[in-house]
């Protein structure tokens, strides 16, 4: 009965797209809220609320570690954990193009329900258009995310303070040079892949036991380099970090040198950045370290009452120099 492709008259609103919310979509999403295809969700949420959206171009859509579905769940997920809230709900709005093949399509929405299920948030809402060929490149996704604030006051870009230790929960540059490598067709001497995964648990981990967290931000576009700088701006600090304390995964390590890239500058879709009074680094790296996304936590440097504004790398023989904001686009489509 099914068309092997996406047909225009799937997002007309009338009985196809019908068809392939009912028998597509809530048979993947499905839950009571959604499955009652009111006009809009109806949520019972307390007290402050995150909230977040972006949407997902990434191109190849399948890669290793992941594909635009888990990156589209994740990815939000991410942004709405980073305010120091327990992510609950979530939207999604597909843009699609005609003639996607269905089987594309099935792989995606399961590995979204997967990912959703993992971060234990529902998807409540939705809406799916379908454009002629041509006018989209395939497929792409819109999440909002929304979720529930565990502390107060809860981290934020603004509170960095001088003598705050700088932790990052794992390897810089894995998303990054997977969506490159993948594009390209390039490969190494070992596999990469990218380190997508849902953030949310490891931050109420995080909250639960730390006493007190300045900021938690996650590295995506622009990587490590630019989202400290949106701090150190944002707190009106400056940030010294040590170059050979940052991890950085071997073969990320060789396959950037080869390409004349900076792991820095690379995006991290499963890694999070966290500033908080040096006397409660070690309990979070601890904590960090038995996560299963936190294996390879560090304390990478320092927020200084110097260079306002400014990110100072230090490098392993003692020289400094500034570790400015990514300039560009470095990798157009990478989530
Ligand atoms: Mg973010």
């Amino acid at each position: 009965m099914h068309s092997s492709r996406l047909l225009l008259d799937s997002g007309s609103g009338g009985k196809a797209s019908h068809r392939l919310i009912k028998d597509f979509f809530l048979q993947h999403f499905g839950n009571a809220t959604l499955n009652r295809l009111d006009d809009a969700a109806l949520l019972e949420i307390s007290g402050p609320v995150a909230m977040s959206t972006d949407s997902f171009t990434v191109t190849p859509l399948f890669f290793p570690g992941g594909d635009i579905g888990s990156l589209a769940v994740n990815g939000t997920v991410n942004d709405v954990a980073m305010l120091g809230a327990l992510p609950r709900f979530l939207s999604c709005a597909f843009i699609l193009e005609e003639g996607l093949e269905m089987d594309v399509l099935e792989r995606i929405v399961r590995s979204m329900a997967q990912a959703a299920d993992r971060a234990q948030v529902q998807i409540v809402t939705g809406d799916t258009k379908v454009v002629p060929k041509g006018a989209v490149d395939k497929i792409f996704i819109n999440t909002t995310g929304i979720g529930e604030i565990l502390v107060q006051p809860h981290p934020q870009g603004h509170r960095a303070r001088p003598g705050d230790a700088v932790l990052v929960s794992g390897t810089m540059g894995d998303h990054g040079l997977t969506i490159l490598a993948t594009r390209e067709g390039l490969s190494f001497d070992a596999p990469v892949a990218s380190d997508c995964a849902g953030l949310g648990h490891l931050v109420g981990e995080l909250l639960e036991a730390v006493p007190e967290i300045h900021v938690l931000r996650d590295p995506t576009r622009g990587g490590l380099a630019t989202t400290l700088n949106e701090i150190v701006m944002q707190s009106g600090v400056g940030c010294l970090i040590q170059e050979n304390m940052v991890p950085v995964n071997p073969v990320v390590s060789a396959g950037c040198s080869f390409l004349g890239l900076d792991p820095l500058y690379l995006a991290n879709e499963g890694k999070l950045i966290c500033i908080l009074p040096e006397q409660f680094a070690k309990q979070a790296l601890t904590i960090l370290g038995k996560n299963e996304f936190g294996t390879k936590a560090a304390c990478i440097g320092r927020i200084i009452d110097t260079h306002p504004g400014r990110v100072v790398l230090q490098t392993p023989l003692g020289g400094h120099r500034l570790l400015d904001m990514l300039e560009g686009e470095q990798l157009p489509r990478i989530c």
